[in-house]
């Protein structure tokens, strides 16, 4: 057999001095080889661990409530729990499926780049742009984004997000929401996904204008609580606003009493979530 023409003839192996480079750049190949199995057993391992596959349940329990409770759209956006060991890898809801039909299995990990590393489903890539930043910047462990109709209306008006000033469940939420004023188009770049995360500036809840909003916490049960009741809050503000009525809200000493109260009940996030899990 020739050797291709314009390639030198391999050097015989039996040459020591001509062997050493190779040898090396093989050894590193290999060493290289291993760490990516070695890597790929571990997230595969990781997703199975039982620790992780409750978060996987939650997530995906959290996402199938959301459908049940009207707060999904088609197959777009994103639920995302970040693994609690460090690692940033985190759990996010796959590319294509209904929320309603997400089960356990179903959930992907991925890791801070947005790579695929466990579950047998193909990972939206534009996910990652707000989620990665979200969890790395804001230093959230759950991350909920919808366009759930009653907040997305209120991030259409000019004050761009709730009164929590004027219903109880409104108030709950004082003191733990901002909004981005700056609509810049689909976030389809890491930069914007930074830029939402730092308009966060540590609150739990963003209302992105004429886009949706971000709810996040340290819990899956405390964060859905959160989204269930921001979304009815929103509601209830809508619905005044559609009498066309002046609004009356609360004192603001007030509706902070109230948020501190509500975050000093926090077993009622626990029991809804029981209750969900019971019955979805
Ligand atoms: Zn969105």
């Amino acid at each position: 057999m020739s050797t291709p023409k314009g390639r030198a003839s391999p050097v015989p192996a039996s040459r020591g001095g001509a062997r050493k480079p190779g040898a090396a750049r093989r050894l590193l190949e290999s060493s290289h080889e291993i760490g990516a199995v070695r890597r790929l057993v571990d997230d595969a391992a990781d997703y199975r661990r039982p620790e992780v596959r409750r978060l996987r349940c939650d997530l995906a329990l959290a996402l199938r409530a959301a459908a049940h409770h009207g707060l999904a759209e088609g197959v777009c956006n994103h639920f995302s729990a970040e693994l609690p060991d460090g690692s940033a890898r985190f759990l996010l809801n796959p590319r294509g499926l209904l929320w309603s039909e997400v089960g356990a299995d179903d959930i992907v990990l991925v890791d801070a780049q947005g790579r695929h590393l466990a579950g047998r489903h193909a990972v939206e890539p534009t996910a990652m742009f707000i989620h990665a930043a979200v969890h790395r910047l804001a230093r959230k462990a759950v991350v909920m984004h919808t366009h759930m109709p009653c907040a997305t209306a209120l991030a259409l008006t000019a004050d761009r997000m709730l009164d929590t000033t004027l219903s109880q469940n409104a108030m709950r939420f004082h003191g733990r929401v901002r909004a981005d004023t700056h609509y810049n188009g689909l976030a389809l770049s890491a930069e914007e996904g930074e830029r939402i995360a730092g308009a966060m500036h540590g609150a739990d809840i963003i209302f992105l204008a004429n886009h949706g909003v971000l709810v996040c916490g340290a819990r899956i049960d405390h964060a859905y609580d959160d989204l269930y009741y921001l979304e009815r809050a929103c509601q209830a503000q809508c619905l005044a606003l559609s009498s066309g009525r002046p609004l009356a809200p609360a004192r603001a000493d007030v509706a902070a009493r109230v948020a501190a109260q509500a975050e000093g009940e926090r077993l009622q996030s626990e029991l809804f979530f029981a209750a969900l899990r019971r019955t979805l």
